[in-house]
């Protein structure tokens, strides 16, 4: 029986949110070659054919296009590093050239540890230390596509309530948070209506 066979040879190992078994997984992008086989038997080589990547556990192969999902831990990555990056952006605009103010410290350390990360001081000095504010946007863009409109809003929100710790929001926090916004893809008028409602929560206390 002559007919045509595809041949799968794995290429590299990937991590990737297998569709089929619904959470991250080990896999592999293979390479899929068509052959003119005669029963089980390939013959001639023909053209290759889009490449797959192959779940280890459940072997279901899907296209490429998947690996562009983030696998929850990659998510949970961003979101830790892109939390930091905004934090000590808020808080570096608000110390400007001034001392440390340890209520602003404290809270910002509590930001990331209610958001679910080990984090102290210690942390945090580092983080201002070594984090450049050129390194925020970047590294909040990816959450555009990956928080709900809800969930910019209640980050761009805990930021507020942040740079606010110690009195009004000054002017180079509140550029601060307007490029939180851009970078998460919120709308202008989203974003002023968060920074808006924020001002009068600390006004009103
Ligand atoms: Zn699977």
């Amino acid at each position: 029986m002559i007919g045509i066979r595809i041949s799968s040879a794995p290429q590299r190992p990937v991590a990737f949110v297998c569709p089929h078994c619904g959470v991250d997984r080990e896999g592999a992008v293979v390479l899929r070659r068509r052959w003119l086989a005669v029963g089980k038997r390939p013959v001639l080589p023909m053209r290759a054919v889009s490449p797959m990547v192959q779940c280890a556990v459940c072997g279901q192969q899907c296209g490429l296009a998947i690996l562009n999902v983030p696998t929850s831990s990659a998510l949970e990555a961003m979101l830790h590093t892109a939390l930091r990056h905004a934090i000590v952006s808020v808080v570096r605009a608000g110390r400007g050239m001034g001392p440390a103010n340890d209520e602003v410290d404290r809270h910002a350390v509590s930001v990331m540890r209610n958001a679910g990360y080990m984090y102290d001081r210690f942390d945090l000095d580092d983080d201002l230390r070594t984090l450049n504010d050129a390194g925020m946007t970047p590294h909040l863009r990816p959450l555009a596509d990956e928080l709900t409109q809800h969930g910019k809003q209640s980050l761009l929100h805990k930021l507020h309530t942040l740079a606010a710790i110690d009195g009004p929001v000054r002017p180079g926090q509140r550029e601060v948070l307007l490029r939180v916004g851009v970078a998460l893809g919120m709308a202008a008028t989203h974003i002023n209506g968060v920074l808006a409602v924020g001002d009068i929560e600390t006004q009103s206390t």
